[in-house]
């Protein structure tokens, strides 16, 4: 049977439950769910008039909740009423009720439902929440229910407080024999929600916004169709990611999506909230690359785990692109498949061996190659500046030293670029230094001139910068006053939120040739696309996905 895409109504009055059923109606849902905890003057013949309503507007399969308090119902109701409400509701033939396991456990609430469920054509969800983190033993509170009541389908959903907690609802997913509802909640169990169609759970849910979430981690229904291609997901769909923390802010499940739909890809690109450390990220792959079942082929991988992936790659002694090496970060990761190059190892008995690469670099050279109509090669001895000397520049400056331009390479604190430099023979100094600036090609690789965005607003203190010297860098700012700047330098910023930085604004206004931070990034993109599919990405198409995103 197919994963029923499934809205919770969740009005507190009739008025606006009728708004909500047809909202959800027009936005695709499949089931309604209709959350009678939510309503502030709850009855039986409110109910009665509610489910009527939604049949009338909508004509989807119902669900009728009126969920316990304890187990995340919005209003305290007296457990008769929420009996006589599912009563009512298994009466008038609604096609689901959904009780809470640990009252079905109770002999005299049990009697009653499967009094009015003999007579009625409703079918009991038997369900049951832990909304601070895993369940005990959820294989056991699975079986206690199936054998409880062989004829109800086990809904069982958690909090998930790291991704790594997700994998054992997908296994019981993948083994349930009858139907099931199982998935994780919170913002490392939001995936859990799509692949829950995959894995063939009896309903998902989403909401019509983010305003009338019932759940926390919930979907749209609009991010679910069109973001996370719900329509097409199948159970052989194949799984690709990007690995990061924080995820919210990303631009790549919006491209890579766009672009496996436009291909009639059988394809989905998903956001995977792994959070920080290099143990939770091995857990995290040996997850995966212990589950064929869940079919993930790839992986985009940023921050904060590039230097993760190179290193588990190695450590699982798979193939490592000799410049990601150099600069000690994949920001790709390849399960499987069939080798991109020659000078790769030929695939052993190990079928799910893993690859890693760097396409950050090479999506650089690419955006800068294009902009001045040369090739790589071309670069060979070009005076270049590159500003920073953090992670991007390095994957900048191993690429641009890889073809042999000759480097300089600024940065606030003067000890990490010196190591930079002396790592790849390039020059280096503090920025005080940029008024005698006389590159040709002048990169930016801090973070200055970026737009803060809601993700990194939600970093804690402690995450923050704390001496005042390490002051976080703002879209007002530009890491070269306009001076240094001259008409035949190309200037390219790698910063790509905002689209245009003010320095590239100021770079324009002279005359200088610029390259976004988004030439890099859709390079780099298409670079990974490539990877993933062995065809090249619809560049023109990124471009738009991403502009929209971006620019609105
Ligand atoms: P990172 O490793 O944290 O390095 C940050 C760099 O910025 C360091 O060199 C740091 O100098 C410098 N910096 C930060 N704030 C500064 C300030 N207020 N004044 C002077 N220097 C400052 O970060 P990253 O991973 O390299 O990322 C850098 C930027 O690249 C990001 O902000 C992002 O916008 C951009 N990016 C672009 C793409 C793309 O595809 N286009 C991909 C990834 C990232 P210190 O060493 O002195 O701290």
């Amino acid at each position: 049977m197919e994963t029923r895409l499934t809205v919770p109504i969740s009005a507190d009055n009739l008025e606006t439950a009728e708004e909500q059923i047809k909202a959800a109606s027009i936005a695709g849902a499949e089931m309604l769910e209709l959350r009678t905890d939510y309503l502030t003057q709850l009855s039986v013949d409110l109910v009665r008039q509610l489910i009527g309503e939604a049949r009338d507007i909508a004509g989807l399969p119902i669900i009728v909740t009126c969920r316990d308090k304890r187990q995340g119902g919005a209003r305290k109701y007296p457990l008769q009423l929420r009996l006589d409400v599912l009563v009512a509701a298994a009466e008038k033939g609604t096609e689901f009720v959904d009780f809470e396991y640990e009252n079905f456990l109770v002999t005299e609430n049990q009697e009653k439902i499967e009094r009015v469920l003999a007579g009625s054509k409703s079918r009991l969800i038997i369900s049951a929440h832990n909304f601070k983190g895993r369940f005990d033993n959820i294989r056991k509170l699975y079986r206690d229910i199936e054998t409880l009541y062989p004829a109800a389908i086990p809904k069982l959903v958690y909090t998930a407080e790291h991704i790594n907690d997700c994998f054992e609802a997908f296994d019981l997913l993948n083994k349930k024999r009858g139907d099931a509802i199982i998935f994780c909640m919170g913002a490392a169990g939001l995936v859990s929600r799509i692949i829950a169609k995959k894995l063939g759970s009896f309903v998902t849910f989403a909401s019509i916004d983010e305003q009338s979430a019932t759940a926390p981690g919930q979907l749209t229904i609009k991010d679910c169709k069109e973001l996370y291609r719900y329509d097409d997901i199948k159970p052989d769909t194949q799984l690709y990611g990007v690995i990061a923390d924080p995820v919210g802010h990303s631009l790549s499940p919006n491209v890579h999506n766009a672009c496996f739909a436009a291909a009639d890809m059988n394809k989905l690109y998903l956001p995977l909230l792994v959070q920080a450390g290099a143990e939770r990220f091995d857990e995290f792959m040996d997850h995966i690359l212990s589950r064929n079942y869940l079919d993930f082929k790839g992986f985009s991988v940023t921050i904060p785990h590039k230097a993760n992936a190179l290193e588990y790659t190695k450590s699982r002694f798979g193939f490592v692109e000799p410049l990601a090496e150099k600069i000690g970060a994949a920001n790709t990761l390849i399960i499987g498949g069939p080798r991109a190059a020659s000078h790769e190892p030929r695939a052993t008995s190990n079928e799910r061996r893993i690859r890693a690469y760097n396409t950050d670099y090479a999506g650089a050279l690419d955006a800068i190659a294009s902009a001045m109509d040369i090739e790589w090669e071309d670069l060979r001895a070009l005076p270049t500046a590159v500003l920073g000397a953090g992670g991007v520049a390095r994957a900048v400056v191993a690429g641009l030293a890889d073809v042999g331009a000759k480097i300089k390479i600024y940065n606030r604190t003067v000890k990490k670029a010196e190591r930079l430099a002396a790592e790849f023979g390039c020059e280096y100094a503090g920025l005080d230094e940029l008024k005698t600036l006389d590159a040709k090609l002048v990169i930016n690789c801090t973070s200055i001139g970026m737009k803060k965005t809601e993700d990194r607003k939600q970093k804690t203190e402690a995450q923050m910068p704390k001496a005042s010297h390490e002051r976080r860098a703002t879209s007002h700012e530009t890491p070269v006053p306009a001076e240094f700047l001259k008409e035949d330098m190309v200037v390219f910023d790698t910063v790509y939120n905002p689209a245009e930085t003010l320095f590239l604004k100021q770079a324009k206004k002279i005359g200088a040739k610029t390259i976004t931070g988004l030439d890099m990034f859709l390079n780099q993109a298409a670079a990974q696309f490539k990877l993933f599919t062995d065809t090249q990405a619809d560049m023109k198409l990124m471009r738009r996905i991403v502009y929209e995103r971006l620019i609105g």
